[in-house]
Formats: structure tokens, sequence, C-alpha cells
């Protein structure tokens, strides 16, 4: 941020710099009035200007039309509204928004608009058109899409898409001047709204408004489907992805592997070094995981110093291969951690539980591995225990 006092400053290093936005405070009692149009109307950034209310026919004469907000100097809390609203236009940069509409003129003013807001803007003239640029471009998050188009309208189109793509992967603002279809189409998974004729203000207020939901989903989502310590994928995310993939392995006769994995004598690295390089194990060890999985795996902290693993479409015996591989890559790992009064370097194992035994459930197939595990702890750790033969009496589970 560079921040100026006069306009003859404010030519100078608008020259030389590369700016995201000018915040202009609106003032006319030391800079004549005429003076300063002509500079707001000649620099080409994106503007961002503060005023007095009485001051706003000011704007009425100014022609230009890339001005990305306005705010009133009405309380010391339009502060934060400025701050929040610069974050919202930084990122607006790198949001990609889809606008269908079958009228060219009405697309032309919507996407004029959202370019306005700096946007990343494309366009579809009916919902078959957007289909096939979503399917095309996985980047399109937010759609504002006319009620009413031939070949495939917004309900329609609404109908198709919230059957195949979540509320976190697409926001969808709705826009007619028909009321009540437009009521239809917020029931049918829209997210919001506007009426036409809509003022410039209501358009892109809500389209920002909507852009800014989104981002909250899906960093909610981002939060709980991953472990904040590791990084790795959160027990609940395991549970969401894999529980629907097991059924369908299940059902296919396809093979699969789980594997509970647990720390030895965690508590005792703990106790004799200090929380802070448990952690430093933890997220060693989830690296390590990490590192020896293929990408449609699922590696994920179980809780506390246990972690779960689901190997997709592999047999017993290359999971058991991989299992061994991870055990023997800890076993050989020294973490090397600076520590008071001197560095320390140390080594840990891990004891491993496996199913391979695909049943219709994962929560099944979780209280397999985890009974291994707790015959792997029994038999003396730093080892990897699992059913050999499927003919052989099952232990009773819960
Ligand atoms: P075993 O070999 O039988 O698994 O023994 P253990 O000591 O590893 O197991 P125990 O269940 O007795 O201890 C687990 C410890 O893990 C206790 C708990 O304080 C610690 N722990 C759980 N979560 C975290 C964490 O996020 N960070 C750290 N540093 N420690 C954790
Ligand atoms: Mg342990
Ligand atoms: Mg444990």
């Amino acid at each position: 941020i560079d921040v100026v006092s006069t306009l003859q400053e404010a030519k100078e290093a608008a020259r030389h710099e590369d700016y995201l936005m000018v915040l202009v405070d609106v003032n006319f009692t030391e800079t004549s009035k005429e003076e300063l149009k002509s500079f707001l109307e000649d620099i080409r950034l994106p503007l961002f200007l503060i005023m007095e209310e009485e001051e706003k026919k000011f704007l009425e004469n100014l022609k230009r039309s890339t001005i990305v907000d306005v705010v009133y100097k009405e309380s010391p809390e339009v502060i934060n509204y400025i701050v929040q609203s610069i974050h919202r236009i930084y990122r607006n940069r790198t949001t990609k928004v889809l606008i269908v509409d079958d009228s060219d003129s009405d697309r032309a003013y919507m996407r004029m608009m959202a370019e306005n807001q700096l946007y990343d803007v494309c366009e579809a003239s009916d919902g078959l058109e957007a289909l096939e640029m979503i399917g095309s471009d996985q980047s399109i998050n937010i759609i504002v899409m006319d009620v009413h188009m031939p070949h495939l309208g917004g309900i329609d189109f609404l109908k198709y898409i919230r059957e195949r793509k979540l509320q976190n992967e697409l926001a969808i603002l709705g826009v007619s001047s028909d009321e009540e279809s437009l009521i239809r189409f917020m029931k049918l998974g829209g997210n919001d709204f506007v009426c036409k004729p809509f003022s410039r203000g209501e358009f892109t207020t809500r389209l920002n408004k909507l852009a800014e939901v989104y981002e909250y989903i899906k960093e909610l989502d981002e939060l709980s489907s991953k472990d904040y310590l590791t990084q790795l994928r959160s027990r609940k995310y395991f549970y969401e992805v894999g529980t629907p993939y097991v059924y369908d392995a299940y059902k296919r006769g396809e093979s699969c592997a789980v594997a509970m994995i647990d720390i030895d004598n965690f508590k005792y690295i703990n106790d004799t070094y200090g929380h802070p390089v448990g952690d430093v194990i933890l997220k060693r060890l989830a690296s390590i995981l990490h590192g020896s999985l293929k990408g449609a795996d699922i590696v994920a902290r179980y809780g506390g110093e246990e972690f779960c693993i689901l190997l997709r479409n592999t047999d017993e015996a290359s999971a058991k291969i991989v299992f061994e591989n991870i055990r023997e890559k800890v076993q050989e790992e020294v973490v090397s951690i600076v520590h008071i009064p001197q560095a320390i370097r140390v080594k840990f194992t891990i004891s491993i539980g496996m199913s391979t035994h695909v049943r219709h459930s994962l929560e099944k197939m979780v209280a397999q591995a985890d009974y291994w595990l707790y015959q792997a702890k029994k038999t003396g750790k730093n080892r990897i225990c699992f059913q050999e033969e499927y003919e052989t009496k099952l232990p009773e589970l819960v």
C-alpha cells in the first residue's frame, strides 16, 4: 500500500507502479473538482471512492465505468467494510464467473458489471452451453443464470446440476423479471437471485456476497475434512468418501485394504521429550504415509497417534507389501529436532493391523483392522498383523 496526499503525488505514483486499485477520498477543498475529475477519468486502474454523501452528485458526471465501489463516510464502521471489500475484489481476480443468458445485451451488461469487480468472466447463451462449459472447466465455481432461456432454462439446468454438484462446488445466482420462477429456482437449489431490472449496485452486491458465502462454505468443508496438525484427511472424510467406495467394491467383487496404524510407545516419547516433539513425530509419520500412497488411496488421522489407510483396488499380497514398506521406512527414519539444551535424534516405530476381507461396510473393515492392530501390540509391536486365512473363524465383532 502506498499512501499519497496530493493529486500530483497520486499521478506520479500511478505512472510508476502497477496497483490493484486506487482508493480515493474525494475531497474538494484541496483540489479543484475538474482536476480531480480528469485524473479519475484518465487513470486506467479500478477505482474505489470514499466521499461524503453530499458529494454523490459528483459521480453522475464522472465518465467512467470501472468504479468498483463507493462508500460514504457515515460512520467509523465503514473502514471495516472498505477493508473487506478490497479483500473481496482482490480475490475476485481468481474467481471464475459464468454468465448465462440468451439475451446478448443482458449478458454484456452483466459481464461488464462482473468485470468491474475484477471477476474472471466467461459466457454461455443457454443452459446446454453452460453444462458443456462447466464440464470442461473445473475452475468455474459461480454461475449467474437467466431463469428463462431456450434449449435448457435455469429451472431444468438446476434440476440436472444439483443432482451432480453440491452447494460447495457451485454457487448459482438466478436472474429474471418473473419473481415466481425465481422462488422456484431458489427451492431447487439456487443460492440467491436478483430481479430484473436491477441496479448496478444491487447486482454487484449480490454477486460479491454470493462469492463470499461460497468461499466460507468451501473453507468449512476443508476444515472439517482435514486434520489441522498433520494436514491429512480427517476421520470424517475417511468415512464419508470410504464408505460408499467399500460398498461398491464389495458389490463389484473388487479387492481393497484397510489398515489401522498406531505409533508404538508414543506416550514415552511425549513424556521424555515433551509434547512439541511428539507433534513433530506425528507430522513426520503423516508425511511418510502420504508419500507412500497413490493419489486415489485415502490416508487419514483417525485420532491421537492413530492413522487409517484405505487402499483402493488392492489385493492382500500387494497391500501387505505397501504396509510392510511403510513400517520399514518408519523404523529407519531418524527425526532430528532442535531441542533445548541440545538437538536430539528420535527414532520410533509403528504397529499395523490390516483387513483385506472386503465387507459391505467400511466400519466392519476398520473394526477388523483394529482387532489386528491390537494383536500386533500384544505380540511385541513394530509389526503387521492380519487374518492370513479367510476360512478360519473371524473374531467376534461388536
Ligand atoms: P502403545 O505402544 O501401546 O500404542 O502405547 P502408546 O504410549 O503409544 O499409547 P497410549 O495410548 O498410552 O498413549 C498415546 C499418547 O498419545 C497419549 C496422548 O497424550 C498422546 N497424543 C494424542 N494426541 C496427541 C497429539 O496431538 N500430540 C501429542 N504430542 N501427543 C498426542
Ligand atoms: Mg500408541
Ligand atoms: Mg493409541
